[in-house]
C-alpha cells in the first residue's frame, strides 16, 4: 500500500532528479566516457520493475553486452537514467571501468555518504583492480561502502566519516527515518 510518506518521498526523489540532470549531463561531457562494452550494471544492480536482484544478469541483456530492448516501452526508467560514477567523475580512472575493476560505484546521493559499490562478481574488492578502484577514492577523502556479491556490506574509507554516517543512521533510525 502506498503511504503519504512514499508519496512524499517519490516527490522528493523527483525534485532532486530535475535540480540534479543538469550537473550530471555537465558531469558525463567532462569525462566523455561511454559505456562501450560495458554492462556491468545490469549485472550488479537490482532492478525492481524487472523483479531482478542484485548479483544476476538482467534477461535482457543481448549476446554483445548492450541492452536488447533499449528505447522500448518495457525498458525501465531507471536503466535509462542511471551513470555509475566511472562516467561521470574522473576521480576514477579509465582503467576503473566496471567490467575492467568488478565494481559498478553509484555517485554518492548527498554530501557525507560514502560512494556504494556493488560488486560485479564474488571477491570482486578483494582483487586488485577493484581494490584499485576503493583506494583511488579513498586516497581523495572519500568513503566507499561495498555491497559484496553474497549480501554483506563492507566498508572502506575515512574512520571519521564512517563513525558520522553510522551515528546519523542510528539518529534516523532511532526517529523511525531512513537512514
Ligand atoms: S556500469 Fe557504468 S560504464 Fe558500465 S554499463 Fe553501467 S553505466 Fe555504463
Ligand atoms: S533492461 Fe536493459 S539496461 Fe536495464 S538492466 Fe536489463 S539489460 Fe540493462
Amino acid at each position: 500500500m502506498t503511504t503519504s510518506k512514499d508519496r512524499l518521498r517519490r516527490a522528493a526523489r523527483n525534485v532532486r532528479r530535475r535540480v540534479n540532470q543538469p550537473k550530471l549531463l555537465e558531469a558525463l561531457a567532462q569525462t566523455g566516457r561511454e559505456c562501450g562494452p560495458c554492462s556491468a550494471c545490469c549485472n550488479a544492480k537490482a532492478v525492481p520493475p524487472l523483479r531482478k536482484p542484485a548479483g544476476t544478469p538482467c534477461e535482457h541483456v543481448s549476446p554483445d553486452g548492450g541492452c536488447a530492448i533499449h528505447g522500448s516501452d518495457e525498458r525501465p526508467r531507471e536503466c535509462g537514467i542511471y551513470y555509475c560514477a566511472w562516467r561521470v567523475t574522473d576521480r576514477l580512472r579509465d582503467e576503473h571501468r566496471p567490467d575492467v575493476s568488478g565494481l559498478v560505484i553509484d555517485p554518492p546521493k548527498q554530501a557525507l555518504r560514502p560512494f556504494v559499490a556493488w560488486e560485479v562478481w564474488p571477491g570482486a574488492a578483494d582483487q586488485p583492480p577493484g581494490q584499485g578502484a576503493i583506494n583511488a577514492l579513498c586516497s581523495q577523502g572519500f568513503s566507499v561502502a561495498v555491497a559484496t556479491h553474497d549480501g554483506q556490506r563492507r566498508l572502506f574509507g575515512r574512520p571519521d566519516l564512517l563513525h558520522a554516517i553510522l551515528r546519523s543512521a542510528e539518529a534516523a533510525t532511532a526517529e523511525g527515518g531512513e537512514p
